[in-house]
């Protein structure tokens, strides 16, 4: 490889800023140059390329979002736009590339790569909904910022001896959910995973828990609520309704987008850039790279795509056994 690029691609996540600094530095140390893209796919086809000098890396690794920005591109998943794309990186000389976003940014990546691309992709998602992972670069930021925000929410519904419903990020996945449940010490944690779509029947089975909860002498009860679920003010409305316990929804939104990346995450997204140079020098190309049981792998972005991945059931019980 002579020349890499790097784009961020899809939604933001803490971290992706020292995976794009870990993959520029690597080229370096191999002699590469590296140019980067910005916006995603949506700048490729606009041409927003530049060469990267070492200054664009610095200063970046403690910072959440992504200093190349990120967008989503519609028009990239028809092929004349691709074979365009594949055109404007062989104008610059790049021959291996980066993408660091989601499963869907993947699939753009797995289309350059049949224009001739050598790509590499790198999971970067809060929502850690990549079956071939365990890990994706921004989950444990989101997670620690969400905790925090409701142990702030817990502090105050406990003083006013309330029930709280909090609705955290994850899209079709109760990753998150799972996770700030069991850390913030909840009562329920609601994910889609577990969720039959019957709403009359979940909201019985939370006001029966509420009830319960109350008698046993709890002095709040906190709902963790995945956007996959969804409808939480509806919700607390009609379990206040039931209960007569008065009950608050808070949806966290984008705060948990941002803010400085972990340890964690800045120490995985830095090897898994430094891996994606490294796979890029090997000659590999349609690689996604991974995190599974200790130690950084990648796939082929075809079989990474057609895995399928669940939240495990023996942890969802233990959830529900911690907050009674
Ligand atoms: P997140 O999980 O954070 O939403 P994502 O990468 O899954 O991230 P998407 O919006 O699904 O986010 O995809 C990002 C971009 O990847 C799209 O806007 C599009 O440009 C490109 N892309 C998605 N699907 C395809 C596809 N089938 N073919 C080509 N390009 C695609």
């Amino acid at each position: 490889v002579q020349t890499i690029g790097i784009l961020t691609s899809g939604g933001d996540a803490p971290g992706m800023n020292a995976a794009l600094r870990a993959v520029a530095r690597t080229a370096w140390a191999r002699g590469i140059d590296v140019k980067g893209i910005y916006r995603g796919y949506s700048g490729l086809l606009n041409d927003e390329i530049f060469d990267m000098e070492k200054e664009f890396t610095c200063d970046i690794i403690s910072r959440g979002g992504t200093a190349l920005f990120t967008a989503r591109c519609e028009e990239f998943k028809q092929l004349e736009y691709q074979e365009k794309a594949a055109e404007i990186l062989r104008s610059h000389n790049i021959d291996g590339l980066v993408v660091i976003g989601g499963d869907g940014s993947f699939r753009g990546a797995q289309k350059l790569s049949a224009q001739g691309i050598n790509t590499v992709a790198l999971p970067g998602t809060i929502d850690l909904d990549i079956a071939c992972t365990e890990y994706t670069i921004g989950f444990d930021t989101a997670v620690n910022t969400a905790m925090q925000a409701i142990d702030k929410i817990r502090d105050s519904s406990t003083s006013h001896e309330r029930c709280s419903i909090i609705e955290v990020m994850g899209r079709n996945a109760g990753y998150i959910a799972l996770w700030c449940g069991i850390a913030s010490g909840a009562e329920d944690i609601l994910i889609p995973e577990r969720f039959d779509g019957n709403r009359p029947k979940l909201e019985n089975e939370l006001i029966e828990s509420i009830l319960e909860k109350k008698a046993l002498g709890k002095k709040h009860h906190l709902i963790i609520n995945a956007e996959g679920v969804g409808h939480s003010y509806g919700m607390a409305k009609r379990i206040e309704q039931a209960t007569g316990v008065e009950t608050r929804a808070s949806i966290l939104g984008h705060m948990q987008r941002g803010g400085n990346p972990t340890a964690k995450d800045r120490v995985y997204a830095s090897y898994m850039g430094a891996l994606a140079v490294d796979l890029l020098c090997s000659g590999a190309t349609n690689r996604v790279v991974g995190y599974r049981n200790g130690q950084y792998i990648d796939y082929d972005i075809e079989d990474a795509l057609g895995m399928a991945k669940d939240v495990d059931q023996y942890e969802f019980e233990i959830a529900q056994i911690l907050g009674r």
